[in-house]
């Protein structure tokens, strides 16, 4: 599994291009490294761009080895791993931009969890990530980006780009 070309941007963002299913595995599980208490990332793309495939890389770096199911219809999926407790969120099909909070996860994003966002311009007043990734179809593969919006963020960045 490789990542083609993570290359650093002058605003010290990252990019490279995924050119395979393996690959977004892969950069996922380089992410499971970053994670501590409260890291969030937020994941940006279109239906099908590779969000829910980069979280399962994620889990899976974390020693996951059960199924990873897509929250679309349930809107969130929880998982308690290596001292780690994990919310994957997709707010695709919220009905409206306060239903998160209507749904009681406003805890979520306070505590000690790490929070997997697919879909969060859908939702109304998040926190700030720790890092964002955007992901969108490049020829057969995907292009990807990372931006930090925190010091740990930076630093995952940083250690990602080594
Ligand atoms: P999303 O959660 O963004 O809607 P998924 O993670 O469900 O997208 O992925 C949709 C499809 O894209 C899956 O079939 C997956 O195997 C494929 N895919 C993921 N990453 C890549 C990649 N880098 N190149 C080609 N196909 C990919
Ligand atoms: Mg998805």
């Amino acid at each position: 599994m490789r990542i083609d070309h993570l290359a650093r941007d002058a605003d010290g963002s990252l990019h490279g291009v995924l050119p395979d299913e393996a690959a977004t595995l892969a950069l996922g599980q380089r992410l499971a490294a970053c994670l501590q208490p409260g890291f969030k990332i937020y994941l940006h793309g279109d239906l099908g761009a590779g969000k829910t495939t980069l979280v399962r890389g994620l889990l899976r770096g974390l020693g996951y080895a059960g199924r990873v199911k897509s929250p679309t219809f349930t809107l969130v999926e929880t998982y308690n791993l290596s001292s780690l407790y994990l919310y994957h969120f997709d707010f695709y099909r919220m009905r409206s931009s306060e239903e998160w909070r209507d749904a009681g996860f406003r805890e979520a994003f306070a505590g000690d969890s790490v929070c997997l966002v697919e879909w969060p311009e859908k939702a109304a007043g998040l926190p700030a990530p720790d890092l964002s990734v955007r992901l969108e179809h490049a020829d057969a593969g995907r292009l990807a980006q990372l931006a930090a919006h925190s010091p740990r963020g930076r630093s995952c960045l940083q250690s990602l780009a080594d």
